[in-house]
């Protein structure tokens, strides 16, 4: 068993028994550390001497009287084992440079990146710990792993377009801010399982809303966002997808302006764009089509309140993306053939994109217009020929 622990050895003393090359780093690093150092060898390598106090003889056990820890660097099993032994009976630390296993204390492959210290031991093998620690060096240095948490210079936010919903799909931007977050305000849609990972410290607000949201709603997220800040924390405003498609993104930019509260926007992963390429359908393809359009199918055809010009959108040589469709799907099919498109044109339906249960439906206009095609929400639907580009053939390949 193993109990990992920091030592302050400011002005502690601490004995090297031995004068060789190992004993030269131990002792240079230890004087680094604020360490009273003796070192005890018959011989001692001038880069020791000119760092430590030398007792140029054997090792006595009464070296280690009023010490608080000592190293066994010689490169005699014998005397290293006297040393443990002699340390043991005075209840002081001991690490034997030769042999770990029998030793009362380990030292850790180490590294120091700005105020991290990072310490690893990998079951006794040396390489090992010192691979695993470059690696996790390299990682803080590059900002992959949070190491601002508790040193903050003012609240402020940050909206993260956490992409279609599967972990891998977020950028390393908006990954950074969520790791460094104090306070999370998250979506229905999007990684939530990103959320599992975060330490406990941090505040989880989960503010996703069924279809059919209201304003107020709204409001209450703006307010949120706005007084999390104030009093000083990094609020990530998790959502899902881009935070600026159908995402009230630039809302909350504005609160967050109106308040005063600084604010920066990482763009996601939009959900039309990666649904398709998820289930293999190039939105625009040579030949095809040069021109998609997304368009919201929140409101039906016909409804007072709707601004999308159906007609025009039929008559368009464009491919098709729905979004927040699936309650008017029938109503929108008719009116795309109504407008001129065929009732033939394929049609694909694709629900929790990127996600474990993603289903691809394929259909065409006219299963949309008589019921027959069933989903549930949420879906991204396509409608043009692209939905036929890539072979059958290909399909099993390409398609999840
Ligand atoms: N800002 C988001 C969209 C939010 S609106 C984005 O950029 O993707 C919510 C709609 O997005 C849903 O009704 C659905 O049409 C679509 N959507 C979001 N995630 C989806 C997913 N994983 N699979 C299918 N559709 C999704």
């Amino acid at each position: 068993m193993r109990y990992p622990l920091f030592l302050d050895l400011t002005g502690r003393r601490v004995v090297v028994v031995g004068g060789g090359s190992v004993a030269a780093r131990r002792v240079r690093d230890l004087v680094a550390a604020g360490a009273v150092v003796t070192v005890v060898a018959p011989e001692v390598d001038p880069r020791v001497s000119e760092q430590a106090s030398v007792l140029r003889r054997s090792f006595v056990p009464s070296d280690l009287d009023d010490a608080w820890l000592v190293l066994a660097c010689t490169d005699v099993a014998a005397v290293n084992r006297e040393v443990a032994d002699a340390a043991e009976q005075r209840s002081v630390w001991c690490v034997r440079a030769d042999d770990a296993s029998r030793s009362s204390a380990w030292r850790p492959a180490s590294s120091q990146v700005e105020d991290i210290t990072l310490a690893v031991s990998a079951g006794g093998d040396p390489t090992r710990a010192a691979g695993l620690r470059d690696l996790l060096a390299a990682h803080v240095r590059a900002g992959e792993v949070s190491h601002r948490r508790g040193r903050r210079d003012g609240g402020r936010v940050v909206l993260v377009g956490g992409g279609p919903g599967n972990p891998d799909l977020i950028t390393l931007r908006g990954y950074r801010a969520l790791l460094d977050a104090d306070v999370v305000v998250a979506d229905r849609l999007g990684p939530t399982r990103l959320l599992d990972l975060l330490p406990p410290e941090v505040t989880v607000l989960d503010v996703g809303k069924a279809p059919g949201s209201h304003v107020a709603a709204q409001e209450a997220i703006n307010a949120l966002l706005v007084d999390h800040a104030r009093r000083g924390s990094l609020v990530v405003r998790l959502k899902g997808g881009d935070p600026f498609i159908f995402g009230r993104g630039s809302e909350e930019v504005e609160a967050c302006l109106a308040a005063g509260v600084p604010v920066e926007v990482v763009p996601g992963l939009t959900s039309p764009v990666a649904a398709a390429t998820l289930a293999g359908i190039p939105l625009t393809e040579r030949g095809t089509t040069a021109q998609f359009t997304v368009v919201s199918g929140h409101v039906p055809p016909g409804d007072p309140r709707s601004t999308v010009d159906w007609a025009l959108l039929a008559a368009a040589d464009s491919t098709i993306v729905l979004m927040m469709a699936v309650a008017n799907l029938a109503a929108i099919a008719r009116a795309l053939v109504a407008g001129g498109r065929a009732d033939a044109t394929p049609v694909a339906i694709v629900t929790n994109a990127s996600m474990a249960d993603q289903q691809v439906t394929i259909t065409d206009l006219a299963g949309l217009t008589d019921g027959s095609t069933q989903v549930r929400p949420p879906a991204i639907v396509i409608i043009g020929e692209v939905v036929r580009a890539l072979s059958p053939a290909d399909e099993g390949a390409s398609r999840p």
